[in-house]
C-alpha cells in the first residue's frame, strides 16, 4: 500500500481491504481497492479506476458508518445502518441497502432525497476537475497512472460500460438471487439461459421469453468477453450468478460446465476474495425435474452453490390468486427436495422464496408457518426462507409485524427479500 498527499487531498494505491465477506455494520473494503480522502469525503475506486464507494467525513453526513456503493450496472446503493433497529433479523444483514431505483423495501427511507447524500454524489464528479491539473506536476508513475484510470472513467463512460455488460450477457438483471448478499452483491452475471417457465401475475421482474437454454458456444463467448470486460479488476471478484430467472431448468450439463469454464477463466483461485461463490434461481418444476447428476457435479466445486426456488405459497388458494400455475403437492415436493439437498450435500445449499403481501388470504401464512415447522423436527441453520414483499402492499408496518411472527415461528433462518438489480 502506498500512500501520496498531494495538496489537501491524501491518496492510497493498491489499499488491501478484507479477503473474505463478512457480516459487520460498518464499511468495508473488500479486496484490493484505491483512496483518495479529502476534507470531507473518502472515495473508494475499483483497479480500474471506476468509482466504487463514497463515505461522508463530514458533521452533514448520515451517519459515519454510513457509506454509498456504485453497482456495476451503475446505480448508486446506501448503506443504511444507523436508523433503523433489529436490521439483521429482518436481513440477515447490518445495513438497508437503499436502492435509487424502485424496488420492495418496507422502510421508507429515500437517502438520494438528502441533501448530504446529493452533495457527496456531487462531490465525487467535482473532484475530477481537482485531480485532472495535479497530474502535470511530474508525479511518481503509479500514482499518475492511477489519475489517469479515474479521469479516463467519467460519469458517461461508466454509463457506457454498464451498458456494454448489458450487451454481453444480453440484457439487464432485473432481479438477483436473495443469497447474492452473502457476497455483498458483487457477482459476475453470466446467463446460461433465458425466459422462466411460468409467467405468474404478481411478478414484477419476469421476462416476456418462453424458457430457452443458451448455447455452449454463447456461454463461452460470454465468458471471453466478461473477462476483459472486467479487467485488471478481475481479481476483486469471487462470485458468478448464473441467470436468469431459471437457470436450474437449463440442465445440469449446461451448469456442471459453465461453472467449471467461469472458475478457470475469472481465475478466481488467484481472487483477492476467498470462498467462492455461484448463485443461481430456479422454479419449482426445474427443481423437481434434476436429478442427483447436477448436485453431485456442483458439490465437489471449488464454489459454494446458492440455489433460490420461488415457492411463494404453501396454499392452494393464493397459489390460484397469483395465478402460478403449479399444484400444492408440487409446493410441498420442492420444499421437501430442498431440505434434503441441504442434508445431503455440504457445498450446496437451497433456499426459498415465499410472497408477503398485505392483500394475501390469512391461510397464505397458516399454511406457510405449517409448512416451515411440519417438515422439520428443530432448527437448522442451513437453507433460508426469504419473504419478498408485494410492490403493491401498502401497510407496510403491518407487514413487518406479519414477519416477525412468521420468523418466531420458522424453524429455518428466515429473511426479508428486498429485490436489487444488477
Ligand atoms: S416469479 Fe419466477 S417463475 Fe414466476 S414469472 Fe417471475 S421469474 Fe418467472
Amino acid at each position: 500500500m502506498d500512500a501520496f498527499q498531494l495538496n489537501n487531498i491524501e491518496i492510497t494505491l493498491d489499499k488491501k481491504g478484507a479477503n473474505r465477506y463478512t457480516k459487520t455494520s460498518y464499511p468495508v473494503r473488500y479486496g484490493r481497492c484505491c483512496e483518495i480522502k479529502t476534507a470531507e469525503y473518502l472515495f473508494g475506486y475499483n483497479l480500474s479506476g471506476e468509482i466504487k464507494t463514497i463515505r461522508g467525513l463530514n458533521s452533514d453526513w448520515p451517519h459515519p458508518a454510513e457509506w454509498l456503493k456504485r453497482t456495476d450496472a451503475n446505480d448508486w446503493v446506501f448503506y443504511s445502518v444507523g436508523r433503523y433497529h433489529r436490521l439483521f433479523s429482518f436481513l440477515g444483514e447490518y445495513y438497508l441497502p437503499c436502492l435509487s431505483y424502485p424496488s420492495n423495501p418496507l422502510w421508507e427511507y429515500n437517502p438520494f432525497a438528502d441533501l448530504s447524500v446529493q452533495k457527496a454524489l456531487a462531490a465525487s464528479l467535482r473532484l475530477a476537475a481537482e485531480l485532472r491539473p495535479m497530474r502535470a506536476n511530474g508525479l511518481a508513475r503509479g500514482i499518475s497512472e492511477f489519475l489517469d484510470r479515474i479521469l479516463r472513467h467519467d460519469p458517461y463512460t461508466l454509463g457506457q460500460k454498464a451498458e456494454r455488460l448489458h450487451q454481453i450477457i444480453g440484457g439487464p438483471i432485473s432481479v438477483l438471487p436473495p443469497d447474492t448478499r452473502h457476497a455483498d452483491y458483487e457477482v459476475i452475471p453470466l446467463m446460461v439461459a433465458d425466459g422462466c417457465l411460468y409467467h405468474c401475475d404478481f411478478c414484477c421482474v419476469k421476462s416476456r421469453r418462453s424458457f430457452q437454454r443458451r448455447s455452449e458456444a454463447n456461454i463461452r463467448r460470454q465468458i471471453r468477453r466478461l473477462k476483459t470486460f472486467y479487467g485488471g479488476n478481475l481479481g476483486n471478484y469471487n462470485a458468478v450468478f448464473l441467470g436468469n430467472h431459471d437457470a436450474l431448468a437449463a440442465g445440469w450439463d449446461l451448469i456442471g460446465m459453465t461453472a467449471v469454464e467461469a472458475y478457470d477463466a475469472f481465475d478466481f483461485g488467484k481472487s483477492h476474495i476467498k470462498n467462492p461463490a455461484l448463485f443461481l434461481f430456479g422454479s419449482v418444476d426445474s427443481l423437481l425435474k434434476v436429478g442427483d447428476k447436477l448436485f453431485e457435479a456442483l458439490n465437489p466445486l471449488p464454489f459454494y452453490t446458492y440455489i433460490n426456488v420461488g415457492l411463494e405459497s404453501a396454499d392452494a388458494a393464493t397459489l390460484a390468486q397469483i395465478n402460478k400455475p403449479i399444484g400444492l403437492n408440487k409446493i410441498k415436493d420442492a420444499f421437501q427436495k430442498m431440505l434434503d439437498v441441504n442434508r445431503r450435500y455440504l457445498n450446496i445449499e437451497m433456499t426459498a422464496n415465499f410472497l408477503l403481501g398485505d392483500r394475501l388470504a390469512p391461510d397464505h401464512y397458516a399454511a406457510l408457518i405449517e409448512l416451515i415447522r411440519s417438515y422439520l423436527d428443530r432448527f437448522y441453520s442451513k437453507g433460508a426462507i426469504y419473504l419478498s414483499p408485494l410492490k403493491t402492499s401498502r401497510n407496510r408496518a403491518a407487514l413487518l409485524r406479519r414477519f416477525v411472527e412468521i420468523k418466531n415461528r420458522s424453524r429455518l433462518p428466515t429473511y426479508l427479500y428486498l429485490i436489487q438489480r444488477l
